[in-house]
């Protein structure tokens, strides 16, 4: 085994194919003993429920290679709740927390050619998910399903630097309250991608939704959660229902507490705030932690103090913090470094 021919600092967030991937089927009640497989392609029927009534949903975790050189995921087990939870919610079969474990365990050790180096700044993406597989055509649940889970090395997020991006309050709504904001369903994504063609036209990286009810609160990008720093150091985060429940924002306020002695708050945030704050980041899987230097409101600028050409220094030191753990260079607690190899 050596490592794939791939120029892994000049990969970008994109699909290569690897060599195996991981599927179990639901049928008559019960998920099969699930596989390992070579074979990419999905054969439906063409009324498959996902493709009537978008039941469907998914997870995001990565592998990285840590300085000792071990292979290892990122608390893997709050993604296989969550996506136990999202499962609820859509009307399918949970994909049991331990199999879901096991099915990436295994995809990333039969792929562990394609995790990159360590020092290299890419990593192995995964991309657990499950839909409804069987002819529906009244709007009613699907009887069978697939859990599949495949992996793509992707690069460094920043290239040169993570560099403060631009955002825009948009007047889209992402969830409704009691909707389906706080599960990963695809469905979610598709009703944002006109938001984000449009914000892009409009020279913006990303939409800030508010609360769809009042309008008045913050709540997430399309992909990310918010943290923000007040000018005196606290660590403030949106609470909402309606808000995905991010496994990066999570971590950061327990590494902001637990390792940098700060105050957190997880708490409704109104927009009329946001001028006060000190930093802003967007968090998630993806980049980690990605600045942001301005948001318009409307045509309404707030420029936040760390600007637009580096992190804050609160979240410079929570970013270094948590990609440490990660990266196995500053000891993580118990049970959020999971070796695969
Ligand atoms: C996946 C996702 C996030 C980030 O969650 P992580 O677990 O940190 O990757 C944030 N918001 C939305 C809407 C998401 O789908």
């Amino acid at each position: 085994m050596a490592k794939k021919d791939i120029d892994w600092s000049n990969i970008g967030f994109g699909y290569i194919k690897t060599d195996y991937r991981y599927v179990s089927n639901f049928k008559d009640g019960s998920w099969d003993e699930g596989t390992l497989t070579t074979d990419d392609m999905i054969t439906l029927n063409e009324c498959a429920c996902v493709f009537q009534y978008a039941q469907t949903c998914f997870e995001g975790l990565k592998a990285y290679t840590t300085e000792d050189g071990h292979i290892v995921t990122f608390r893997p087990d709050l993604n296989a709740e969550r996506m136990m939870n999202s499962a609820a919610r859509l009307e399918m079969p949970q994909f049991p927390k331990e199999r879901f474990i096991d099915a990436i365990t295994k995809l990333v050790a039969a792929n562990a050619d394609f995790v990159p180096p360590y020092g290299s700044g890419a990593t192995l993406y995964i991309r657990p998910y499950m839909f409804g597989t069987n002819p529906v055509i009244g709007v009613k649940p699907a009887s069978e399903y697939q859990f599949r889970a495949f992996c793509t090395p992707v690069g460094p997020y920043f290239k040169g630097g993570a560099k403060p991006i631009t955002i825009r309050v948009t007047d889209f709504d992402r969830a409704a309250p009691h909707g389906t904001g706080h599960v990963k369903a695809g469905l979610n994504y598709a009703m944002s991608l006109h938001a984000i063609v449009d914000a892009h036209k409009q020279g913006y990286d990303e939409n800030m939704y508010l609360d769809a009810a009042t309008r008045t609160y913050v709540e997430e990008t399309g992909g990310a959660n918010f943290i923000f720093v007040t000018k005196d150091g606290t660590v403030v985060t949106p609470k909402s229902d309606s808000i995905l429940p991010s496994i990066t924002r999570r971590s950061i306020l327990y590494v902001a507490e637990h390792y940098l002695g700060l105050k957190t708050e997880e708490r409704p945030v109104p927009f009329t705030e946001v001028k006060d704050f000190a930093e802003c980041g967007l968090c998630g899987t993806a980049a980690v932690i990605s600045p942001v230097g301005k948001i318009v409101d409307h045509g309404n600028e707030i420029c936040f103090p760390s600007g637009m050409e580096k992190m804050g220094p609160v979240i410079q030191k929570l970013y270094d913090t948590l990609t440490g753990i990660q990266m196995g260079h500053i000891e993580a607690p118990e049970g959020w470094i999971h070796v695969i190899k």
